[in-house]
């Protein structure tokens, strides 16, 4: 199977099971009316995102890695109104169009963006109220990084998730060496005697091609 037959299959579900929203739609139509790239996660994995936060009762949500806000979006339609998304962007650039995309949801009430680089970013946010769910989807080679400040920014029942894990598989073929892959071993090298959360990897073929995140839980 194809590219082509797995979007044919997304759209099949995501008809069904998807309601149209314009705040989620206009977020990706700014986006590309603005040159941002479509890295944004697809419209199924945003959906499950959602699901997750409204399963949980999660309150306080961390992402890293903004871009347009699509993911962001339907993370903060997940949360209570009085719950809170905190996304950390690099780009001044993506997260300008984000804000404007939070506004046109009507979602900026429930959201907190930081414009800077996670790297810096992180250290500044206080662990005194933990996060109930880190969703890290920004550059791969500091993906280790994100995981040990989203485990110091966590509580016991706390999730993590890492997207882009899979990569075509390449992360599990050696003659891959690529910086974005080898960050993904590093994370996993760190997951394998890691006994502060238990975790596995769910691989997913979509729209957006073959890959997967990584589902931690924090013990
Ligand atoms: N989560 C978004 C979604 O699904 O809609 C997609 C995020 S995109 C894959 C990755 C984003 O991380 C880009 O907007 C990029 O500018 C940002 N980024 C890259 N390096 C970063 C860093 N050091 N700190 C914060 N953000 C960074």
């Amino acid at each position: 199977t194809t590219l082509d037959d797995w979007t044919r299959s997304d759209e099949y579900h995501n008809k069904r099971l998807i309601s149209p929203d314009d705040g989620l739609e206009g977020a990706l139509k700014r986006s590309k009316e603005n040159g941002l790239p479509d890295i944004a996660v697809s419209e199924a994995q945003g959906k499950f995102l959602h699901l997750l936060v409204r399963s949980h009762g999660f309150k306080r949500v961390l992402e890293v890695g903004t871009l347009g806000g699509y993911s962001t979006i339907w993370l903060a339609r997940g949360v209570p109104e009085d719950g809170q998304v905190t996304t950390l962007e690099i780009s001044e650039k993506h997260a300008k169009v984000a804000a404007e995309n939070f506004k046109a949801a009507g979602v900026d009430s429930k959201i907190k963006l930081i414009v800077g680089s996670a790297l810096e970013t992180l250290p500044t946010i206080a662990a005194d109220q933990p996060f109930d769910l880190v969703f890290i989807d920004a550059d791969k080679p500091s993906n280790l990084d994100y995981f040990k400040h989203a485990k110091r920014l966590t509580k016991k029942g706390s999730v993590i998730i890492v997207d882009n894990v899979v990569r075509n598989g390449r992360v599990s073929i050696p003659e891959y060496t690529d910086a974005n892959v080898e960050g993904v071993r590093r994370l996993l090298e760190y997951l394998a005697t890691d006994k502060e959360v238990d975790a596995t990897t769910l691989a997913t073929v979509g729209t957006k091609g073959y890959d997967g995140f990584v589902y931690a839980l924090r013990l």
